[in-house]
């Protein structure tokens, strides 16, 4: 199927995002809102532009992870919205994690955003909206049967790969990678990186202004949100 596949029934319809069946049982189309949301859905708003960049920056991080043998979700980009991917099984966990403290983490442990942290801290999330996506832990993770050993030994060891590959990615394009999100997936029998790497799910800052360029700008209402957006592309788009 290629960029003339057409898509077609809606089957799912989340705060960011929209997924469509094709023709094609294995493969759905991904299409990118301008929808922003933040504090568990309770803000809620309109970033000008943002699904088309938030496409193209995926799009750009996961052919550079596959690159570097990165099993994704990705297969092209379809449209300036939409993306075609692999159909998987969700595993219902929000993989996080933080190069320096920032957001939930500051406000969990009472520490100062910025402190830059020894080595990096890999958190799970349960993926439940109306749970604001509680942190747990290996054991509820085993014992609630949300994903088995195997599965979880290489959630963790592609996390951190993932971290190596994308901050040495964004220095280059002079920006620190505080923290980021990710979530998994299983497409016949293998687990992919799913859902999207962008400026909604990674905090970006300058690497000499320290300047959030990211959803922050959004959630703390500091203005130049679309622009922070922008930015963020026109870096990455050098030498891509
Ligand atoms: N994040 C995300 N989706 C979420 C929660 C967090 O993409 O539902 C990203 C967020 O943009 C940041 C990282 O994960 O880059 C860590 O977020 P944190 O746990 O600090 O949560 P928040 O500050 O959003 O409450």
């Amino acid at each position: 199927m290629g960029p003339e596949a057409k898509r077609s029934e809606l089957i799912y319809e989340g705060k960011a995002k929209k997924l469509y069946k094709t023709d094609d049982p294995n493969l759905l189309v991904q299409e990118f809102k301008d929808d922003a949301t933040a504090f568990g859905a309770t803000k809620h708003g309109i970033i000008n532009q943002k699904g088309v960049i938030n496409n193209r920056i995926s799009e750009i991080v996961f052919k550079l992870l596959e690159s570097k043998g990165v099993a994704t979700h990705f297969v092209q980009r379809l449209s300036p919205r939409e993306m075609l991917i692999k159909k998987v099984k969700v595993i219902p966990l929000e993989i996080t994690i933080r190069n320096i403290v920032a957001g939930g983490m500051a406000k969990l442990l009472g520490l100062e955003e910025g402190l830059i942290l020894k080595e990096p801290v890999l958190e799970y999330h349960y993926k439940e909206d109306n749970l604001h996506d509680p942190m747990i832990n290996e054991y509820h993770i085993k014992a609630l049967g949300l994903a088995n050993t195997a599965d979880l030994k290489v959630i963790n060891s592609v996390s951190f790969q993932i971290n190596n590959i994308l901050k040495s990615f964004f220095d280059r394009k002079h920006l620190i990678l505080v923290d980021f999100k990710l979530e998994f997936g299983k497409h016949k029998g293998k687990i992919l990186l799913g859902d999207e790497v962008s400026p909604d799910t990674c905090r970006l800052w300058d690497k000499t202004t320290k300047e959030k360029l990211d959803k922050d700008r959004f959630r703390m209402d500091l203005g130049g949100v679309e622009d922070a957006y922008h930015e963020v592309l026109r870096r990455l788009e050098v030498g891509n």
